[in-house]
């Protein structure tokens, strides 16, 4: 049996079909709802269920605690409908121009940006159109029906080319082949399957100032922002704050300060958690978010692209939004979530 989702504010409604999630029905339906990794392990989607009934399925409790699921709050990419609901959601104004799509794309190249983390450059089929707002990401699809998804790290397609910044997390499926440690090495020439472009992560119009907010490889969509930025002379105020272990995770800090000097009205604060004395680091220390906090103790009318590891993401949606007075509707972020979460998450 199928059922009516009915979306407040928005005023619009789209049928479940039975066993959908309401994130994938609304999908389906041409309705984007805020959404990034889809297997319920970051809280993107989180919303709330203003009446109806519904299956949760399982949610991470960082993301959902017992009196948050009492209150109606779920996570639209895991809930499915068992009546008629009516739901809580923003509605995400994609650009006319962005279709998903699947498509075959061959490794044009790697190249080190840092001892772990690889820029990989994708050629994309040239009959075909790859349309995206900087800050979306894409699906590499594998033949045993696993995915990984990955930034763009550039602000559009050039050249039918697209970059993204691959960080490599030991043990990986994906990541051990591009960084040699499996016998199967991803190599220039290769072919792989990507879907997209994904997400909702992209800059929205408005002119209040923003904060970028980047951990590691977190730095590729904020990239892609900033460079969009550029290229149509927004000169809304912006501050990014990049954190990493060590100095050398800042791996285009110089990029960062290329942008800062070129243009008034950004500012780039580098940020390093656990600098040792051969580092010669000179520069703020501590959590990225903190120094965010610590500089800008009132983010009430500021908006926030938060984007990298997932406590990151979490941590600073919920000390900006408590202890700073930022609007929960004025915080945006892809978490890097991996499979060590999905594991978290189904235990
Ligand atoms: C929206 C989105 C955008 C992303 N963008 C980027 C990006 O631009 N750049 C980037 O570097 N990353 C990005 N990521 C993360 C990326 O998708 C991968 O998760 C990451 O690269 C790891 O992939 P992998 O296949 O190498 O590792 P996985 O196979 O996912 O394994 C990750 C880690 O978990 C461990 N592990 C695997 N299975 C289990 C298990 N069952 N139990 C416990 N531990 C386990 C592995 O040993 C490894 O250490 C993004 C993620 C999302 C959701």
């Amino acid at each position: 049996m199928s059922f009516k989702v009915s979306v407040q504010p928005a005023g619009r409604d789209f049928i479940a079909e039975p066993g959908q999630t309401i994130l994938d029905a609304a999908l389906a339906a041409g309705m984007v709802l805020p959404y990034s990794c889809r297997n319920g392990t970051c809280s993107t989607c989180r919303g709330k269920v203003v009446s109806g009934s519904y299956e949760a399925g399982v949610a991470p409790e960082r993301i959902l605690d017992a009196a948050d699921l009492a209150q109606g709050y779920t996570l639209f990419c895991q809930a499915r409908p068992t009546s008629d609901l009516c739901i809580e959601a923003e509605e995400v104004r994609m650009r006319g121009d962005i279709v998903v799509r699947k498509m075959p794309v061959r490794v044009q190249a790697l190249t080190p940006l840092a001892t772990d983390v690889i820029e990989l450059t994708l050629q994309l089929p040239s009959a075909e159109a790859f349309n995206f707002q900087p800050g979306q990401y894409l699906e590499f699809l594998f033949k045993d029906g696993s995915r990984r998804s990955y930034s763009m790290a550039c602000a559009q397609v050039h050249d039918h080319r697209v970059q993204l910044h691959v960080r490599h997390m030991p043990g990986g499926a994906f990541t051990d082949r591009l960084f040699g440690g499996t016998d199967q090495p991803l190599k220039a020439r290769d072919i792989l399957r990507i879907e997209g472009p994904l997400g909702s992560f992209f800059l929205r119009d408005d002119d209040r100032p923003i904060v970028f907010l980047a951990s590691g490889t977190g730095f590729a969509p904020i990239k892609a922002m900033v460079e969009g930025m550029l290229a149509r002379d927004d000169r809304r105020p912006a501050v990014l704050y990049w954190g990493g272990r060590r100095p050398a995770d800042l791996y285009q800090a110089d990029l960062a300060r290329a942008w800062q000097a070129q243009r008034p009205g950004f500012t780039f604060v580098p940020v390093v958690s656990d600098a040792r004395p051969e580092d010669g680091w000179a520069g703020r220390t501590g959590w990225v978010h903190q120094a965010v906090m610590a500089d800008l103790p009132d983010l009430s009318a500021h908006q926030v692209y938060a984007c990298g590891a997932p406590p990151m993401v979490e941590a600073a949606r919920r000390d900006f939004v408590h202890l700073c007075g930022l609007p929960p509707d004025a915080f945006y972020a892809d978490a890097f979530t991996s499979e060590a979460d999905r594991a978290e998450v189904r235990a």
